[in-house]
């Protein structure tokens, strides 16, 4: 049973934010800027320099002998969502760093993990609601649903996939009810955070996938065969975005024996792209700056975009299979593949978009349908991941627990808002310390 004692605001911390420009924002920023959230105990009040720099903030801590903290794992309820925060062999480790796991019963049904599985790994089983109700930390992959806020301790911190650039105003519940939230799509790409990539992962499987879904709707064979009833010669493949996603299906496509091409901005893609054996399409994009300091592609100028898109459709009307990964950070997917450059395709050849859920790379793209345009077909997957949940579920909670392990203390929760990773990754913190574009979204003043 649970020797959970309630947070004891107790340890001050000195920490010095960077305040963040959110016009600009990428995973590398370090953006927490402080806002007071109305209802915030004075012991919680989190203080601030002339220039709202958080400067220092009160962590809770666990007190008492006995020091056990709850990591709750509820079922995901988002339509056509297989995966769970944390598969058995996690909750063995967490139990080992001396912490409590409680799991919604039938939680890893769907992704092959039984509730007899996750006891015998160390978990309790629990319905919803006393779940969210005993959480000191709530591990999601998708956002909890709108109902579960109200449920939560305050100071319950949540870890997850919790859309922070794309739709932030949907985080406006865990302010008002003074919880704490860190995205794993912030955790800032630094060496040290490499075993928390949960975007790297499940890219990794989105790559995978989606040469495994365009060779299965192809109506021809990948790899060159030479038989009795003569050659059939090799499925050629343009992968367009060679970042984790990119390169993976490269990977992949090469692995089928498809002759692969690939285009990125970023010039430095092109030796990771060379070494699978793929080849690098250059486009003269005049000498512009195509990367920013973290790694990312910068959004280009409409002329830089067209010269790739020029290039694209050329290496298209050729190819067999085009798979899209492109995407900036924040932004809408770049467009590079426009309706013209697909009625120039090939019949029965097939698009698979990855970049659907952002916009999609193809003018064509219908998140999360398939369109069949002349013979062309343009599919746009929005939760891959989804489809492959049992490794899926198991590298995200892998990420996970290497995460956790920076806020575990011998069974006790310590959040070090010094750490540039929980910094980074910080979208709310104790409601009173909030994300710049969270903060402008929900119209909350800063300072
Ligand atoms: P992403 O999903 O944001 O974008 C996918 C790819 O699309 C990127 O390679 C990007 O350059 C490309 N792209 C964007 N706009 C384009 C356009 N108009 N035309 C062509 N290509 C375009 O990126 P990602 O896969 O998450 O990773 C991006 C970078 O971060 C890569 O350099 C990757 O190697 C690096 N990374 C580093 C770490 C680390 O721990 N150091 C971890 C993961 C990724």
């Amino acid at each position: 049973m649970s020797n959970f004692r309630s947070p004891d605001p107790q340890v001050s911390r000195s920490s010095d934010f960077n305040s963040g420009d959110y016009g600009s924002f990428g995973n590398y920023g370090n953006v927490v800027t402080g806002v007071t959230a109305p209802g915030i105990r004075p012991a919680d009040k989190i203080p601030f320099c002339k220039h709202q720099h958080l400067l220092s903030c009160t962590i809770p801590r666990f007190t008492g002998e006995t020091i056990h903290m709850r990591i709750s794992v509820p079922l995901e309820r988002q339509s056509g969502e297989t995966r769970v925060a944390l598969v058995p062999e996690s909750v063995k480790k967490l139990a080992g760093l001396g912490v409590e796991v409680a799991v919604e019963k039938g939680a890893g049904d769907k992704a092959g993990f039984r509730d007899s599985d996750y006891t015998a790994a160390g978990a309790q089983i629990m319905d919803r609601a006393s779940l969210l109700a005993g959480a000191d930390v709530l591990t999601v992959v998708n956002r909890p649903e709108p109902d579960d806020y109200a449920r939560l301790k305050p100071n319950t911190i949540i870890i997850g996939f919790l859309k922070p650039l794309d739709d932030p105003a949907g985080l406006e519940p865990v302010v008002r009810k003074q919880l704490s939230a860190f995205a794993v799509e912030l955790v800032p790409r630094i060496t040290r955070a490499q075993s928390m990539d949960a975007l790297s992962s499940m890219a990794t499987i989105a790559g995978y996938k989606a040469v495994i879904l365009a060779a299965e709707n192809i109506p021809k064979l990948f790899p060159l065969l030479m038989t009795a009833a003569g050659t059939i010669p090799p499925a050629k493949v343009l992968v367009l975005g060679a970042g984790v996603a990119g390169l993976q299906a490269i990977a992949t496509a090469r692995r089928l024996g498809a002759v692969v091409e690939a285009y990125d901005v970023r010039a430095v893609a092109g030796e990771q792209v060379r070494s699978l054996g793929a080849k690098f399409l250059e486009v003269d994009l005049g000498g512009i700056e195509t990367q920013d300091a973290g790694g990312y592609a910068k959004e280009l100028t409409e002329e830089a975009l067209q010269r790739g898109r020029d290039m694209v459709a050329k290496h298209a009307a050729t190819s067999d299979v085009v798979i899209t990964t492109a995407q900036v950070p924040g932004r809408r997917a770049p467009l590079m593949l426009t309706e013209q450059a697909v009625a120039n395709m090939k019949p029965g050849s097939v698009i698979v978009d990855l970049a659907a859920s952002t916009g999609g790379n193809c003018a064509l793209t219908r998140p999360g349908e398939t369109v069949n345009q002349n013979g062309v077909s343009i599919m746009g997957p929005l939760n891959i991941p989804a489809t492959v949940p049992l490794h899926a579920s198991q590298l995200y909670s892998r990420n996970l627990v290497s995460f956790l392990s920076l806020i575990i203390d011998k069974g006790a929760l310590k959040v070090d808002m010094q750490d540039e990773i929980l910094k980074g990754a910080c979208v709310a913190f104790q409601g009173g310390s909030v994300h710049p574009k969270l903060a402008a979204a929900i119209g909350q003043p800063v300072g």
